[in-house]
């Protein structure tokens, strides 16, 4: 047990290493200790929170003056223990009541970030999340702890304690093996893994604040107090002190507020004082927007002041359209490229795959058109052959896209939007490539209220569409938008209204005039919206 309660000391700022909770990595050739956040480059390959699993080899002992990283192989358990551990640092707007669903959360990231986690030659087995399901009940009341009392169903999950590190969990639990031996020798009364665990971990773990176990009790309260009343669970047990008609009105109440609250910053942003509104709108500025501010006055449960994102930042009518267009060449407008590397979230700290999706089957109606033209203008050649093909290629947005998608919306809904905000939060987006021209793209801006996000432009060039672009990229955004509704607002004659539709979405509302200031009145497209939502 020594290896748990010696000091440590990182070899570059020299404090001490906080012992099962951040231990930072040894280099295997100086045996020094660094605290992850010291590292060179910033962090672990893979930027998850905790992940000190590798065979790491510090700048200064490397030959090549590089710190080097293996991914040491992990077990599910490991895995899971480090997916867990990460999501409550990194993502904690995720989870329900500190729970995050085994399916949706847990599934979906290891999905989402496999390279990462596995080594090159791991095989994905074909029922590889049913093995995730059967080793958080495994381990249920000593490393996980299920969230059956508080959703009476057995999907969501989170760790037993919160505070140690994967690391830790992971070398207490390779312990028990041998622990477990010198009990038969000894002829001691055996006890159950839970109890040998906890004594174990006990026994390692000296800092005793580090071993506080979840708290389900402490969550909810928490929980319930942040409630903005549009959680389906939260209607249960409010129901339940007030009965049921007047939860149900509150929530109707909350969420018609939410719409006319909308409105009126649609309204605030094309004002003189528009400037002062968009400090506002930035990332890291409190929560001071007129929907809080109005929910209050209304006598709706006050929302906390947790950064919510205002789905209208995006309407930045600050800056001439004109001299935004002066200094880009045409060819910024058009195009993007497409950076090789993996991409950091500001939001999430989560690296980003280069790619969502590279489709090599769709043949867009555009490039038909185009190999027609090829084909009938080399009629005369028999050898002729139509070049390949490139694949259509769906990414995250990148610093690159923006000129050309700014450029699209200017050109297809209205002057003066600047999508340059999207870049804090390239999880909720999609852009859609054929080599280099834009094709079409989709954000989300997440966190409009607690249990929502809202789709703020979907567009698919005209000769691209109906074949399935629009689709996928709809696919793409909700599956990131796990456990939140999604709402938008759609043009009341636009056919994309049947899309959505099929995806689920509903017509909560109608928005009367919502495009007014924004929509030409020589364009056909209707100016009242429907406001639709998807329910999760
Ligand atoms: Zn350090
Ligand atoms: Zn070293």
């Amino acid at each position: 047990m020594e290896a748990f309660t010696v000091d440590k000391f990182c070899k570059n700022c020299g404090d001490r290493l906080e012992l099962s909770a951040d231990e930072g990595l040894e280099c295997t050739k100086c045996k020094c200790y660094i605290h992850i956040k010291c590292l060179k480059r910033g962090s672990v390959p893979g930027g998850l929170y905790g992940d000190t699993f590798h065979a790491f080899i510090c700048y200064e002992c490397s030959s090549d003056n590089t710190e080097s990283f293996v991914r040491i192989r992990l077990s599910w358990l490991q895995i899971i223990v480090l997916v867990l551990y990460h999501l409550q640092h990194k993502s904690p707007g995720l989870a329900r009541k500190g729970f995050f669903h085994w399916r949706h959360h847990v599934a979906t990231f290891i999905d989402k970030n496999w390279e990462i986690l596995f080594p090159s030659d791991f095989k994905k087995k074909k029922k590889w999340t049913g093995t995730i399901a059967g080793t958080l009940s495994h381990f249920n009341k000593y490393i996980f702890l299920s969230g059956i009392t508080v959703f009476n169903e057995p999907a969501f999950w989170t760790l037993m304690y919160p505070k140690i590190s994967p690391l830790t969990i992971s070398s207490v639990y390779s312990l028990m093996a041998v622990e477990k031996q010198n009990i038969k020798l000894k002829k001691e009364i055996p006890v159950s893994d839970a109890e040998l665990f906890s004594r174990l971990l006990h026994s390692c773990v000296i800092n005793k604040e580090l071993l506080k176990t979840f708290n389900v009790n402490s969550m909810q309260i928490q929980a319930e107090t942040k409630s903005d009343g549009n959680d389906s669970m939260d209607i249960v047990e409010e129901s339940k002190k007030f009965g049921d008609t007047r939860s149900r009105h509150k929530r109707k109440n909350a969420k018609h507020l939410g719409i006319t609250s909308r409105k009126l910053l649609r309204l605030a942003t094309s004002t003189a004082a528009l400037s002062d509104d968009l400090t506002n709108f930035n990332l890291g500025s409190p929560d001071t927007d007129q929907s809080s501010q109005e929910c209050k006055t209304e006598d709706v449960k006050p929302k906390d002041v947790s950064r919510l994102l205002n789905p209208f930042c995006h309407y930045n009518t600050s800056l001439s359209n004109i001299s935004r267009m002066k200094g880009i060449t045409l060819q910024n407008k058009l195009t993007g490229g497409i950076r090789q590397d993996l991409i950091l979230s500001p939001y999430s700290g989560m690296h980003l795959k280069p790619y969502i999706r590279r489709d090599a089957e769709t043949f867009p109606p555009w490039l038909k058109l185009m190999a027609e033209i090829q084909l009938a203008a080399n009629s005369s050649n028999p050898d002729y052959f139509l070049p390949p093909r490139a694949p259509l290629d769906y990414t995250y947005v990148q610093p690159e896209h923006i000129p050309a998608i700014n450029s699209l919306c200017n050109q297809f809904f209205w002057p003066g939007i600047d999508l340059t905000e999207t870049l804090q939060y390239p999880d909720f987006s999609c852009v859609v490539l054929y080599k280099r021209l834009i094709v079409g793209f989709a954000f989300l801006v997440p966190d409009v209220s607690h249990t929502e996000n809202y789709l703020s432009f979907l567009f698919t060039r005209p000769y691209w569409r109906n074949c399935g672009i629009a689709k996928f990229m709809i696919y793409h955004l909700i599956q990131t938008s796990v456990g939140k509704d999604i709402t938008l607002h759609v043009s009341m004659n636009n056919p994309v209204l049947l899309l959505y539709q099929r995806f689920g979405f509903k017509v909560e509302n109608v928005v009367v005039g919502f495009y007014d200031k924004y929509v030409r009145n020589d364009v056909s497209e209707s100016k009242n919206a429907f406001l639709c939502r998807l329910d999760r």
